[in-house]
């Protein structure tokens, strides 16, 4: 017997219907590429969003085409989240800080048909356009007084392009599991490869994202969402934003230090979220300029992903910003909420260094996402925080294949994505990344953890940033090195940092060498880019 319940596709576009609805005054604060703060509203996004969707139909646009952004998080971009995924055309969100060649290549692979650009990347679309034949115009994400004077083809006007459109457009209704937007891989390896979001997954993802033991967004939240636009969807906030009511607060291009700083303390911001690089920025701001965040800001929670939250950030963050480090994991292929870290009743008493040894870990999965880790062989692992395998998910917002086919069958036989992450799972659910699979040490048939060494590494008061690597070694296979950048002023030397490390790691993980630079290398999103650094060592002898 059938449930006698209404039936409704879960559709991109009822999320900014409903904070039309619901949350029409709440604000859309961004930082412009044009310069100053721009303050829009969700009753705006929505309106402006049903005039481009009535432009993009008379340019001609069709169901299930692919529309590209090269932009920074702001109200525009926003816009268009809803309007091209809402009509029922596809989002593609390009990353542009991805290499020129990689850009060409999947906007050519996307086949997309418009590229909407922010008027800083107006020299790198002039370069690019002859390469993308079959974009049939590329508009500028700006007004008229701002127009770019590149030497650009078919160049249209944002604003101009909405002007004369109707604020009215019944979004259609279609089938839920349809196409929402695409997002390409960084590519470690091979060309990047698209990661095809549907309306149902997108919508399912944004109610687990403001689930309580989600990232717990809501209408009392100011969020400032530092983790890109063009990345995973800014891991979904511009749908549960509009879900739940959140304010919100883009940073546009500037994600410097004393910029994020002043957004937090101007525009109230209870709520971040980014990856741990910006964060390390913040903090050098902090200190430089000897500020007292917990006087002047008021944000309670800082979510913190995309790679390992160290020690020492989620010590500074309660200490001296007063706010509790939610450490959160997932990745492109998950939309990408897998598991975030909150503390059980049973926690409540723990001493201070105990819960924050606990907010190392990525935490427990959240509804929607099962976890499994498995031998080489593909047998599973037990959960008792201490083996550790390939980590392994299955779910409604977890890709089941690449666009246009790449990369070929992608699940195992019980229907699970293998990660490429290695991690152990605890007896109560926490799991904890030791390492990509390809970063990890292998040294003499062990596996050495490079995270856990790089988060001892961080511990040290006077080391901004670290990265270990294995170098290939005649007895060992590969040994540790560790390449760490000191902060400003500061002259830990290599003895003093291994010394550091005694007590903290087991011997035979111990680096056979450090070495200091000025500066890591990191990818597109902000992470440590562990290959660059492996080719910069490569001809490296350890003593
Ligand atoms: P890319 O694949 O382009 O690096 P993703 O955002 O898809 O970008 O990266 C996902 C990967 O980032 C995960 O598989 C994992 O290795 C790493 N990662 C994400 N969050 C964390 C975290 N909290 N701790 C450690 N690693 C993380």
């Amino acid at each position: 017997m059938l449930g006698l319940m209404q039936h409704q596709s879960l559709l991109v576009s009822s999320l900014i219907e409903h904070a039309c609805l619901n949350h029409p005054e709440r604000e859309i604060v961004s930082r412009s590429s044009e310069g100053p703060l721009q303050r829009s509203t969700y009753g705006s996004v929505a309106r402006r969003a049903r005039q481009m969707a009535n432009a993009l139909t008379r340019l001609g646009v069709q169901p299930g085409e692919r529309v590209a952004t090269l932009a920074w998080n702001g109200y525009r971009h926003m816009e268009l989240y809803y309007a091209v995924s809402g009509m029922g055309a596809i989002l593609h969100t390009i990353n542009p800080r991805l290499f020129a060649e990689q850009i060409t290549y999947i906007a050519n692979h996307a086949q997309d048909q418009y590229l909407f650009f922010d008027i800083g990347f107006a020299g790198l679309i002039e370069q690019l356009a002859p390469s993308m034949p079959g974009v049939k115009g590329f508009i500028a994400m700006t007004d008229r007084a701002h127009m770019p004077a590149a030497n650009i083809p078919n160049l249209l006007c944002y604003e101009e392009l909405i002007a004369g459109e109707s604020e009215q457009y019944v979004w259609p209704e279609f089938d839920e599991n349809s196409a929402a937007t695409l997002c390409y891989t960084s590519g470690t390896t091979g060309h990047p490869k698209g990661v095809l979001y549907s309306h149902r997954s997108t919508v399912l993802h944004a109610m687990a994202v403001c689930s309580t033991d989600g990232l717990a967004v809501s209408a009392a939240d100011s969020a400032l969402v530092v983790v890109p636009m063009f990345h995973v969807n800014a891991w979904g906030m511009p749908y549960a934003g509009a879900l739940c009511g959140a304010k919100l607060v883009l940073p546009g291009p500037q994600m410097d230090g004393k910029s994020i700083y002043e957004l937090m303390r101007d525009e109230r911001v209870t709520l971040s979220l980014g990856v741990p690089t910006v964060w390390l920025m913040l903090f050098r701001h902090v200190e430089t300029q000897q500020l007292d965040p917990r006087a002047e800001l008021c944000m309670t929670r800082c979510v913190i992903g995309g790679a390992a939250a160290p020690l020492s950030m989620i010590e500074q963050f309660e200490s001296r910003f007063g706010a509790t480090v939610i450490h959160a994991w997932g990745m492109t292929e998950m939309s990408p909420l897998g598991t975030v870290c909150k503390l059980l009743p049973k926690h409540a008493a723990l001493p201070a260094a105990e819960r924050h040894k606990l907010q190392m870990k990525q935490g427990r999965a959240v509804f929607g996402v099962t976890l499994k880790i498995t031998d080489d062989d593909g047998n599973a692992l037990p959960h008792d925080g201490v083996a550790f395998g390939h980590l392994k998910v299955r779910g409604p917002w977890i890709a089941s294949g690449y666009f246009g086919g790449e990369g070929g069958q992608v699940l195992d036989e019980q229907g699970y994505f293998d990660t490429g992450d290695v991690a152990t799972i605890d007896a109560d659910g926490y799991m904890l990344i030791t390492d990509r699979a390809k970063d990890v040490i292998k040294s003499g048939g062990e596996w050495i953890s490079s995270i856990d060494l790089e988060n001892a590494a961080m511990d040290h008061p006077d080391v901004a940033e670290a990265a270990v690597i294995g170098i290939a070694h005649p007895t060992w296979q590969e040994r540790p090195l560790l390449v760490a950048v000191r902060k400003a002023g500061r002259d830990v030397t290599r003895d003093e940092l291994l010394a550091h490390l005694e007590s903290r790691v087991a011997k035979w993980w111990r680096p056979d060498d450090v070495v200091f630079v000025e500066e890591l290398p990191h990818t597109a999103t902000g992470k440590l880019q562990k290959m660059k650094l492996r080719e910069m060592f490569r001809d490296y002898r350890l003593p």
